[in-house]
């Protein structure tokens, strides 16, 4: 991965689009790694000139509810959504899905699933990191999280123990060395999360396409299984790179997204709301399309559309 360009560079900032940023189709709370409660979160963007916003925790959609509420209070659009860990290919690759149906009993069983095999694969690194003498424990994991845990748990708990001065530290040092991370975690393959997705009367857009290796191989097979959007504001990418991702979504049709990704880790050049997104009538784009394929039983139409 070329950290250059991720959005964990602690030295960068990102290009700021030329648009004024009015929705951000990335955001994680507490329910899954972000150090932000629902609550917080729709807060703090209320004091942006955001107007539409959509929850993508990670293989969850506990905070969406939460989210729905405060963010109604405050005018806010809501997209209900989710971010699905799959892997293609030996690529681990994140799909987004937006106007899920939340409650679809399918969706949430594999979801739930998906959380299982994390927790398995969590326990299993903590084993071989307290062999090593790191001293941290699944209870603490549990203290600080809410919904779907993640690395980026342990990347806290071994920064506030002084391991590490910052959890991008955790990450470069320790977190990424595949012998240490249980890598053989069970996931979704990608297409089947995008035939879940479209199942739950959504649409899927590739997240961060960046970092995926055979990217202009890949993508062709999404698209015909329905893939809609892809990632291209988000991040701190090269101006290259975002030429690159622009050409491959006009070659496909795909409508660009993007959002800050925000975390609320607290830590140096983080991309905040409202520093980076999709051009404006991107939400309406995506229902329009949402609309296209499922007519009257798309998942779930949020106030505002
Ligand atoms: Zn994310």
């Amino acid at each position: 991965m070329n950290i250059s360009e991720s959005r964990y560079n602690l030295f960068k900032s990102p290009i700021l689009p030329k648009w004024q940023i009015t929705n951000d189709l990335h955001l994680h709370t507490s329910m899954s790694d972000g150090n932000i409660t629902p609550k917080d979160l729709i807060e703090k963007i209320s004091l942006t000139n955001i107007n539409c916003i959509a929850i993508t925790d990670h293989d969850t959609t506990k905070g969406v509810e939460e989210s729905l509420k405060f963010a109604y209070k405050k005018n806010i659009t809501t997209i209900p959504g989710v971010e699905i860990s799959t892997s293609f290919q030996g690529n681990e690759i994140h799909v987004i899905g937006y106007f899920i149906n939340i409650k679809n009993h399918y969706l949430q069983t594999k979801l739930k699933n998906l959380r299982l095999s994390r927790k398995r694969s969590i326990l299993k690194t903590i084993n071989r990191l307290q062999l090593l003498g790191y001293k941290i424990s699944m209870e603490e994991i549990k203290n600080i999280s809410n919904g779907t845990i993640g690395r980026p748990h342990i990347a806290q708990i071994m920064k506030s123990k002084g391991y590490f001065n910052t959890t991008t530290e955790a990450f470069e040092k320790i977190l990424s060395n595949k012998k240490i991370i249980n890598i053989n975690r069970e996931k979704i393959n990608s297409i089947d999360a995008i035939e879940l997705i479209t199942q739950s009367g959504g649409i899927s857009v590739l997240a961060h396409p960046r970092s995926i290796k055979n990217l202009e191989k890949i993508l062709p097979m999404f698209v015909n299984k329905g893939l809609t959007g892809i990632e291209i504001y988000s991040e701190k990418l090269t101006q290259k790179t975002l030429e690159f991702l622009k050409k491959l979504s006009e070659k496909y049709n795909l409508i660009p997204t993007g959002g800050s990704d925000y975390h609320a880790r607290n830590e140096p050049n983080e991309i905040q709301p409202g520093m980076n997104g999709p051009p404006p009538h991107t939400p309406e784009k995506l229902f329009t399309k949402a609309f296209e394929i499922h007519g009257a039983n798309i998942g779930i139409i949020p106030k505002g559309f």
